[in-house]
């Protein structure tokens, strides 16, 4: 069974993360070598011959080629941090190991930070996880639906037009059987123009798309994918056909780990970072050994992404 292989893996557990990880010393160690597998590069110039000095406690490289000088963190999406290397990877081990997703408030507490650097630090990791996903594409029989986050807010209007729900697409590619493989969630109205633009980003021209009676799917139609409409009626007997039994399980999922984690954030805002981070741990869930230091290498080849930057989410998407 697909989940049973999920929920028993070994992962990487507490104990041997702060074998590996437990020290700054280890970690800056982990980091050179996820960064520079082959031995240093230089990131100006690409030359190998360089010296190394300290500064301030932390090492730095200088490049004998062109004397460009930097440390393990400058030009990736440490650089500039005040936290030490390790609370960066106790937030990477925490994030990418846990059953639900972890609030920056949870990793406040965990870190025993400010919830302002903890906050930073969850949408710095998120991002990467989102540049990482966006080339993402689906393939193969595909489920499609549209989707909400949010909008429950204590005396505001709910259902769809609560000003904080967020309208996403949502595609889950699934084996012949049925089995979901992996998963694409794209913050967007649901109209032919923008299924468009999701089908050319995230389907492959071979995809067999399956999805309910909502008018819009039909233009995946457009790249030349496969189409197939159920028309459901809606309600509850729509969750139960069994053409539907992937997304429908992934999105259950879904809304439990975000309504489990996550009380109030500004969904309209960071939507496309919460879903990236969900799409993430999805699609890598039968390989938590290894994905920490997978978001390791993927946050050592991400650029710095400053404060501004970070809160500015709708303007760098
Ligand atoms: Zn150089």
């Amino acid at each position: 069974m697909a989940m049973n292989r999920v929920q028993f893996q070994a992962g990487l557990s507490m104990a041997e993360f702060l074998n590996r990880y437990g020290s700054e010393e280890q970690c800056e160690a982990a980091l050179v070598a996820s960064r520079w597998p082959h031995g240093f590069a230089c990131p100006a110039c690409g030359s190998g011959a360089h010296g190394t000095f300290v500064r301030a406690e932390r090492r730095y490289w200088q490049c004998r080629a062109c004397r460009h000088q930097c440390s393990a963190i400058s030009g990736t999406i440490f650089e500039s941090t005040k936290l030490p290397l390790r609370l960066w990877f106790l937030a990477m081990q925490l994030l990418t190991q846990s059953k639900n997703n972890v609030s920056a408030l949870e990793l406040m507490r965990q870190l025993g930070v400010c919830y302002k650097s903890a906050w930073l630090l969850k949408h710095k990791l998120m991002e990467v996880m989102r540049l990482r996903e966006e080339p993402r594409q689906l393939d193969g029989r595909v489920e499609i639906d549209d989707a909400y986050l949010g909008g429950e807010r204590a005396g505001g209007k709910s259902g769809r037009g609560s000003p904080n729900k967020v309208p996403f697409i949502a595609a889950v590619q699934t084996t012949a059987q049925g089995q979901p493989v992996c998963v694409c969630f794209a913050p967007q109205p649901f109209t032919s123009e923008s299924v468009a633009l999701f089908a050319a980003k995230s389907l492959a021209t071979s995809a067999q798309v399956v999805s309910d009676g909502l008018w819009c799917f039909g233009a995946v139609k457009i790249i030349g994918a496969e189409h197939q409409r159920v028309v459901t009626g809606g309600g509850a007997t729509s969750v139960k056909l069994p053409q539907f039994k992937a997304i429908n399980t992934v999105l259950g999922n879904l809304k439990t780990a975000l309504k489990g984690t996550y009380h109030a954030f500004d969904f309209a805002k960071y939507a496309h970072r919460y879903l990236a981070e969900a799409q993430y741990r999805f699609n890598r869930r039968f390989n938590l050994a290894s994905i920490l230091a997978r978001l390791l290498r993927a946050a050592c080849c991400t650029s710095p992404r400053p404060a501004p930057l970070i809160r500015m989410a709708e303007e760098c998407r």
